[in-house]
């Protein structure tokens, strides 16, 4: 079989070092396409490609740079049906999904590409009698983006937009699972107008091609998303060599659903956020958190919603979950399934390995009622299995959502204002939601987390500038 996907490094596409195979969950039968694996010195080759044209590219007009981005956009627009097949066969969510996430990834280009022609800066009065002093912003230098398989268009497109948009020029690392989607971006970014050099994509695994980024003098900053150990050994990492920095990792989001909420729709909510794209987001309610006086009610509408969600292949119409995206995410899922019934957690439905006409990594949505010390209640399984808890009232409520080492997002379903507000304010998280699941956000704003779920400044919106940015002041003297 011909390389599908290869590496694109200083303006040319490279076969690797090795390959690898990527693999379509929901039909094993199905190869979506052999990938370029690098080593490290061919990473290093795309690092100084990277660092020889990071000049070139800082001092590249706004207009310049609109461009570029505005047109990465027009095209996933353009082919967003084409892309999100792509997508949903490589990744495993399903097709509207994926179309949705293409989509959005156009979106977040064409909204960096505007960007780049509002690059801000500041000029203020001194102090001192005859001085001017002017507060810029200049690119970083070169940037290693190291991506997970979750979101194979949406997160690369979120750090590789701001990236060039701010004049930092790029060495893309993504999860091996998703080879496809990050060549098809790769692919578009390469017709685009950039120098070579400027955006470099490096397929091929963790431990060779992340950590040579991560260890490379060359590299001024790393924007990393995925698990938290990874991160916290990319952490320390940079930190030893003082590059700059940030972190998105794992969530436990707690949905809290109180005694007042509109039931119906409060179930919905958690269904979306528990078991849409398979449970494989950071953003999942995990944690449904329900007020005693209606826990009962809940419990029985919500194992009869998980009960008839229709699983199956990403690509066929009807299908409402996916499969998981590989043999160990299933895997995992059904070790914690396992945990969950060993540590006497009360299995309601689900959580059962399944067939479907194509062999695939299928498993049904599994929910239980659990305490708050189980481990299913604590720990990120990244797959559709969600547990509901039980609170006393509002406060008890509360105090459950914020017992967690994550800090990602949390929601709340009332009708009482005053509840509602308080829970805005006091809830751990970076993202709040009311009436709403905890996932599904929108581009142009700040995204990140607290505690163990992020570091370093947020992702996304006007906010991406203070990562990918680095500010100078000047001082002028006027008379
Ligand atoms: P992962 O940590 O296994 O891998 C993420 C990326 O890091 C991959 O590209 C991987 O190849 C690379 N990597 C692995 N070891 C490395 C090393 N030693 N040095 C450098 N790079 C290395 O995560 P995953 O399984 O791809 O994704 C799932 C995780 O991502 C979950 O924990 C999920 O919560 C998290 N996630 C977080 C967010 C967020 O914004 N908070 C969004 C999506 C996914």
């Amino acid at each position: 079989m011909a390389v599908a996907f290869k590496h694109y490094i200083n303006g040319r596409w490279e076969t690797g070092v090795t390959l690898g195979v990527s693999e379509n969950p929901s039909d094993l039968a199905d190869v979506v396409g052999e990938f370029a694996r690098a080593d490290a010195a061919q990473t290093e080759s795309a690092i100084r490609a990277a660092a020889d044209a990071r000049d070139a590219w800082a001092a590249s007009t706004p207009q310049r740079r609109f461009e570029v981005l505005d047109a990465v956009g027009s095209e996933l627009l353009a082919r967003k049906d084409e892309l999100g097949t792509l997508l949903a066969r490589e990744e495993g969510k399903t097709l509207p999904e994926a179309i949705g996430e293409t989509a959005r990834a156009g979106q977040i280009f064409k909204f960096f590409a505007g960007e780049a022609l509002r690059i801000p800066g500041q000029k203020l009065a001194s102090v001192r009698p005859g001085v001017d002093v002017e507060i810029t912003r200049e690119p970083v230098g070169v940037v290693g983006l190291i991506a997970p398989w979750n979101f194979p268009l949406a997160i690369p497109a979120w750090k590789i937009a701001p990236a060039l948009a701010y004049g930092n020029t790029v060495v893309f690392k993504p999860a091996e699972l998703v080879p496809g989607c990050a060549w098809a971006l790769a692919e578009i970014l390469s017709r685009a107008g950039l120098p070579a050099g400027a955006f470099n994509l490096v397929l091929g695994s963790g431990r060779r091609v992340g950590q040579t980024i991560v260890e490379s003098p060359l590299v001024d900053a790393i924007s990393f998303t995925g698990s938290v150990g990874v991160g916290e050994s990319i952490l320390a990492a940079a930190t030893a060599r003082r590059a700059k920095v940030q972190l998105e990792m794992g969530g436990k989001n707690p949905l809290v659903v109180l005694a007042d909420a509109q039931l119906d729709r409060a179930v919905e909510h958690a269904i979306q956020g528990a078991y849409y794209s398979t449970g494989q987001r950071c953003t999942a309610s995990s944690r449904i958190i329900v007020e005693s006086a209606v826990f009962d009610r809940f419990a029985e509408a919500m194992r009869q919603r998980t009960r008839a969600l229709v699983v199956g292949h990403a690509l066929e119409r009807g299908t409402q979950i996916g499969p998981a995206v590989s043999r160990e995410q299933l895997e995992q899922d059904l070790a914690y399934v396992a945990i969950g019934r060993d540590e006497g957690a009360e299995w309601l439905c689900g959580g059962e390995a399944l067939e479907r006409p194509t062999r695939g990594h299928y498993l049904s949505p599994a929910l239980f009622i659990a305490q708050p010390r189980h481990r299913i209640a604590r720990e990120e399984i990244f797959g559709p299995v969600a547990c509901l808890i039980r609170a006393d009232d509002y406060d008890h409520a509360l105090a459950l959502a914020n017992d967690t080492p994550f800090g990602l997002c949390a929601g709340v379903c009332t009708e009482s204002l005053a509840k509602a507000t308080h829970f805005k304010r006091h809830a751990q998280a970076g993202m709040v939601m009311v009436n709403l699941p905890t996932a599904g956000v929108d581009p142009h704003v700040p995204f990140g987390g607290r505690k163990a779920s992020s570091h370093g400044p947020r992702e996304q919106g006007s906010y991406a500038a203070e990562f990918y940015t680095t500010v100078k002041t000047a001082y002028t003297a006027s008379g």
